[in-house]
């Protein structure tokens, strides 16, 4: 593997994302989401859930101090509140506003951070150790569930979030806390005999560490991290022993998941099947990803590339969402993708994204880009109102108001967004994916830069020892027309390579005014090789026009039934603009399809417009003679799937009858 030749991911301090879809979305995370989700933490948003996650730190920080100094502790809220992993909703807030600073100066911000820091710190023991619920409900129980009590997984997070800070600001303090976190975890864990053969039960903290490692150059960050990867799944099973040692139960143990839940039924270089709760799947496969690459390991390598292929090819939905089941939250089955009780988490579509961003770095192949555009522009973003204060957990591809109401099949499923979550995992994860999308953008290695999305941009890089200024505009995804221009000062030689969407059948490129003919494809990037000077411009234009699809036959939820995409984006019927009774809708995949850009339409979108036809139902029996149905001829009007659920509360559909 070929691998060193490439940079680490760009931060967000690195891509300046200037104008247009994504800048719009960056901008609603720094000034709507985080002064919400801040709000949200401290529980001050009235009718949300209850968050208490601030407050676990201040109550842990004090009875720290308390065990210190024996003074008393001032704060008449004593009692830990919210789930075991609620210190994780903190960190990943903090990562969402310490990636805000990469790109947007702010003193306010920084001191509040700052302030949230402090708040962080205080609460830590002598050795290292930091999680509030173990710290307000007993130490002595520490390290005894790593199967369900996430503190792998919140010091995961908490690393991620020291790191992104560290990044902007180059302060060290949550940093410097969390590397003597780390060190107490990896003087408890690891191959040596005297040390635990744990690894979390929810995985995140492998990746964290590679974040970690590619700041401190430190051998035992990749080291820990390799050791959570490869321990994973062997004989005999941690999770196993640590339940019968602690009295833990065999949560999963009844179902045919076991320990497929976790990830941990085989060692993972054997696993090539998404398997149980998807987002710890996700987060696994992407610290395998980072583990590969770190450690050149080919067989770790191939297992992603299985899983990946198995993942895309047969486990997730047409907008990128992944984990079709409610039960663990999990992936199901081969071609198992249902519609209205589709679970597709936003944090599992995250964890896509990351995945394809980390397979990126390994091989640039424009099918890992292809879906890291896909769910970007939809299975994630879904999951965010337009104003940036409502939020999706589940992302169906299907929904009847009453049936979230009254289906215990659909009762996980909202028809709207929510305010806040119990399990609030999903809202600051979405901060910190928008706050960051400028780093999803290119990957560059020594004599080459990728170009995976279309994103209004700058970025400043060192190519071959020269500096070299690359800036995108464009109006993607509701035109297909992108220009990019590169800028050196000297000679420079480079291969630029810019990804051909896989959704594109024609496209136009030009360098410098003239049509590239022929351009060279390498792996679904168009590849131009020279040496460049002064100001060059690449233009591409990828016709953009609507197109029908259809899924493979395997999908039972799917038969006599098509959807919308243009370009990156799948759209959907909404009950507002189309009636009641979606079902009864039957779509005329012959028929015109004219896309029309509305501004005022849901914060500006293309929309779709089409004939259908419509079952009228206007007889009083349950049951009838196949030729009393009668249909009538209907406009139909499409929208941006992301885009539901912002106006009434209704009906809506991605696949339609044909
Ligand atoms: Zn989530």
């Amino acid at each position: 593997m070929n691998t060193d030749k490439f940079t680490n991911v760009l931060t967000p301090a690195e891509v300046l994302v200037a104008e247009g879809f994504w800048k719009n979305k960056m901008e609603l995370a720094r000034t709507k989401v985080i002064p919400y989700e801040w709000e949200a933490l401290n529980d001050r948003i009235e009718g949300a859930t209850s968050s208490h996650s601030i407050m676990n730190f201040i109550i842990a920080g004090e009875l720290t101090e308390k065990r210190k100094t024996g003074n008393a502790v001032s704060t008449s809220d004593k009692d830990f509140q919210g789930m075991v992993f609620q210190d994780s909703d903190t960190a990943k807030w903090l990562e969402a506003a310490a990636n805000i600073l990469m790109w947007h100066k702010d003193n306010e911000l920084e001191a509040l951070i700052d302030q949230v820091i402090d708040i962080i710190c205080a609460a830590q023991q002598p050795d290292g150790y930091l999680n509030t619920y173990y710290i307000i409900n007993g130490l002595d129980k520490r390290f005894t569930n790593l199967r369900d009590n996430h503190e792998l997984y919140c010091l995961g997070h908490m690393l991620e979030a020291a790191v992104a800070y560290y990044q902007a600001t180059k302060k060290r303090k949550l940093l410097d806390a969390m590397i003597h976190y780390v060190e107490l975890v990896d003087r408890l864990f690891g191959p040596e005999p005297e040390k635990a053969k744990g690894y979390p039960g929810h995985e995140v903290i492998e990746m964290a560490l590679i974040k970690l490692y590619r700041i401190t150059k430190d051998e035992r960050h990749v080291k820990l991290a390799k050791y959570f990867i490869d321990q994973r799944g062997q004989s005999p099973n941690y999770f196993e022993e640590e339940a019968v040692t602690y009295g833990n139960g065999t949560l999963w143990n009844d179902t045919y998941f076991k320990m497929g839940y976790f990830q941990a039924h085989k060692p993972v270089r054997e696993q090539d099947t998404a398997i149980g709760h998807a987002v710890r799947a996700m987060y696994l496969y992407c610290g395998m990803a980072d583990v590969a690459k770190e450690t050149k390991d080919e067989s770790l390598l191939l297992a992603c590339q299985n899983i990946w292929n198995n993942i895309t090819e047969k486990q997730m939905y047409i907008t990128g969402s992944v984990g079709s089941s409610s039960t663990g939250e999990s992936f199901s089955f081969d071609y198992d993708l249902p519609n209205q009780t589709a679970y597709a988490e936003t944090c599992a579509a995250i964890g896509l994204v990351f995945f394809a961003q980390r397979m990126l770095l390994m091989e640039p192949d424009s099918r890992y880009a292809d879906i890291m555009e896909k769910t970007l522009f939809n299975g994630i973003i879904s999951g965010i109102s337009l104003d940036g204060t409502r939020f999706f957990y589940l992302n169906p591809l299907e929904s009847v108001p009453e049936s979230c109401e009254k289906d215990e099949k659909c009762q996980r499923t909202d028809a709207t967004r929510q305010k806040w979550f119990g399990v609030a995992c999903c809202p600051p994860n979405i901060a910190r994916l928008l706050s960051s999308v400028g780093s999803y953008i290119y990957t560059v290695k020594e004599q080459a830069v990728y170009q995976h999305l279309f994103i209004g941009s700058t970025i400043q890089h060192m190519i071959n020892g020269e500096a070299v200024r690359i800036e995108t505009s464009t109006n993607y995804p509701w035109d297909g027309k992108v220009k990019i221009k590169i800028v050196t000062k000297n000679p420079v030689e480079f291969q630029y390579a810019v990804r051909i969407p896989g959704w594109c059948k024609n496209y136009k490129l030009s360098l410098n005014k003239e049509t590239v003919k022929q351009p060279v494809i390498e792996k679904g990037y168009a590849c131009i090789s020279r040496t460049w000077q002064d100001d060059n411009i690449i233009e591409l234009d990828f016709s953009m026009p609507v197109v029908i699809m259809k899924s493979n036959s395997n999908v039972r939820e799917n038969t006599g039934k098509c959807a919308v995409m243009r370009g990156p984006l799948v759209y959907c019927l909404e009950e507002e603009d189309n009636g009641g009774n979606l079902h009864c809708i039957t779509m005329d995949i012959n028929g015109t399809y004219q896309s029309v850009w509305e501004p005022r339409t849901l914060d500006g979108v293309t929309a779709v417009y089409s004939k259908g036809r419509k079952t009228i139902s206007n007889r009083n029996e349950l049951y009838m003679e196949a030729d009393a149905e009668k249909t009538e001829t209907i406009a139909l009007k499409w929208i941006p799937y992301y885009a539901w659920a912002n106006r009434s509360v209704g009906e809506m559909a991605v696949w339609i009858r044909t």
